[in-house]
């Protein structure tokens, strides 16, 4: 999608540090971390959010969960981690493209929100 950040970020005509490639998703760290990892997952085909979940094929949402658990293990997280989807401006989702933070290396806050 034009004018899109992270669909810029999968064609590759803005640097990112990859973790993660297969034919549905993409993933790469995140520039702001907030957490010793910090990761971004997103599907390579365009949704807003996960809202419109239902616009991708169930073989690209299939991947890119599944892709969440790979990254955790290649990041060494067997302690845990926490996975996050920020969900339009409530949520505070700055980035208009479907994504899943992932978070560790650290104890998380017994709080989520
Ligand atoms: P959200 O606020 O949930 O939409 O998350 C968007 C995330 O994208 C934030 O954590 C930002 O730090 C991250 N981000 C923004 N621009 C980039 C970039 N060029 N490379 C990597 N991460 C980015």
């Amino acid at each position: 999608m034009d004018n899109c950040l992270f669909c810029k970020i999968i064609a590759g005509d803005i640097p990112s540090t990859k973790v993660y490639e297969d034919a549905y998703c993409y993933a790469f760290r995140d520039i702001n971390p907030q957490a010793p990892t910090h990761i971004l997952v997103v599907p390579k085909d365009h949704v807003a959010s996960i809202a419109e979940a239902d616009k991708l094929s169930p073989e690209a949402l299939c991947a890119v969960i599944t892709a969440i658990g790979k990254i955790a293990a290649q990041e060494g997280l067997e302690k845990g981690f926490r996975v996050v989807s920020n969900c339009g401006p409530d949520a505070c989702q700055s980035v208009p493209h479907l994504h899943f933070h992932i978070l560790g290396g650290r104890q998380m806050a017994d709080q989520m929100a």
